[in-house]
């Protein structure tokens, strides 16, 4: 087990746990997943056949709230990672205050060698399989890597036709015309954004003068190059699981945007249409893109992409985890000793969950928000947490990971204070 992602990622707490006063309760639910489920889904595939698939739904805490999560849909997907990935989400969502515990879901699959009409038959067996584990005050499924609003709009119909009744805050990331919110869709992106830029402020560093590198081109490591390079951040790298690009003049991401479909790669796209002529480029692997001379790096593909074997060859520094734990708990240290300032995950990514708080809220409440609206209070959380964790970092000379798993427990230590702990029982007051 020592070899797991969780073990992995449990090394994070244990190090925030030097710099608060918990009770040992907390401490002791905190290692252990509250409910998890492994569930077995058959699906008619298109030629007739039958196929099993795996999926799991993990609920990590729920001390604060109701649990919530993304659903992966991935090869590599394991009870291990879902387990891991709902734990992060304890912490995200307590980083921002959001009425939350956490929880993680994914199925074990290539989701590209799949139909469309195949996929809607697995998410809607997903949902039959977990509809008593999850619901809007339960557990709130959302989309995570390689699922997408369609998905969620099925798997919230799906529920909706279980219980009877229209519920639409059972999922969030769901399209607009089910009751999804404006904004979500760019969400994890632009709350990423917030952070970085509130951080290069105070780092005294003028965009112009910022050379940027993205690892993966998803839903979010395409939008926020788009949204650095729009205010004139230099992104002169950018890739996707075929391998990536590179410029020193930087990259017109909103041309390589345009051009780029769930098919086709990124060096193919700079290469076959016009936007190649723009600007020189070299062709890159997804390991030269992280040891690449920048000042900011951005990993916003997958987890444990910078580990011990290849984490002296990295520059940059500062690294934006825009992707869920793309850096061993290992590496961490590493970069730490080397002064490389590290944002963590639970704070940097958190815009996709708050988004998707700010969709149930509108669920619940039947009044529908303008982008505006959810943009501004968006912007509003990211600023606020950011400054909180930094001053948090500074005060006890610790790095901004500890520092947000500090600002964490101490909100999910007072939420399970309030139910009353072992302090409490034994205590004669
Ligand atoms: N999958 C996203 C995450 O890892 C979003 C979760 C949600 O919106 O509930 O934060």
């Amino acid at each position: 087990m020592s070899n797991s992602l969780f073990a992995d990622a449990s090394k994070r707490l244990e190090k925030a746990l030097k710099y608060v006063s918990l009770s040992e309760d907390t401490i002791e639910h905190l290692k252990y997943p509250k409910a998890s489920l492994a569930v077995s889904i058959p699906v008619r595939m298109d030629d007739g056949s039958l196929k099993i698939f795996q999926g799991y739904r993990v609920r990590y805490d729920d001390t604060r709230g109701p649990t919530k999560g993304g659903v992966r849909y991935h090869p590599n997907v394991s009870l291990d990672e879902v387990q891991s990935l709902a734990f992060w989400m304890t912490f995200k969502c307590a980083v921002l205050n959001l009425p939350f515990g956490g929880a993680k879901g994914g199925i074990t699959l290539n989701p590209k060698a799949l139909s469309k009409m195949e996929l809607e038959r697995l998410s809607r067996g997903y949902v039959d399989a977990i509809a008593d584990f999850i619901g809007p005050d339960i557990d709130i499924p959302a989309p995570d890597v390689y699922t997408n609003p369609m998905i969620m709009g099925w798997m919230m119909d799906q529920y909706s036709i279980i219980k009877r009744k229209i519920t639409p805050a059972v999922v969030t990331g769901k399209p607009i015309a089910m009751g999804g919110s404006l904004g979500r869709d760019t969400a994890t992106a632009m709350g990423a954004f917030f952070t970085i830029e509130s951080m290069m402020s105070k780092m005294d560093r003028l965009p112009s003068e910022t050379t940027v590198a993205v690892q993966g081109f998803g839903n979010a490591g395409a939008i926020i190059a788009e949204l650095l390079s729009k205010v004139g951040y230099k992104v002169v790298a950018v890739s996707d699981s075929q391998g990536g690009i590179y410029a020193k003049k930087g990259l017109d991401i909103p041309s390589i945007r345009r051009y780029k479909t769930s098919s086709r790669g990124i060096q193919a796209i700079y290469c076959e249409e016009s936007v190649c002529s723009i600007v020189e480029h070299e062709v890159i692997t997804n390991e030269q893109l992280l040891a690449l001379d920048v000042d900011i790096l951005i990993p916003a593909a997958l987890e444990n992409q910078i580990t011990e074997e290849n984490v002296n060859n990295v520059k940059a520094k500062y690294i934006f985890e825009v992707a869920n734990g793309p850096i061993t708990s290992a590496a961490d240290e590493i970069l730490a000793t080397k002064g490389v300032y590290v944002f963590p995950d639970i704070l940097v990514n958190a815009g996709g969950v708050t988004v998707s708080y700010f969709e149930w809220v509108q669920n619940r409440s039947g009044l529908y928000w303008t982008l505006e609206e959810v943009n501004h209070r968006l912007k509003q959380k990211m600023v606020e947490e950011t400054n909180r964790i930094w001053a948090i970092a500074e005060e006890l000379a610790i790095s901004m990971r500890t520092a947000a798993y500090v600002h964490a427990l101490n909100r999910l230590g007072e939420a399970r204070e309030a139910k009353g702990t072992r302090d409490y029982y034994l205590s004669d007051r």
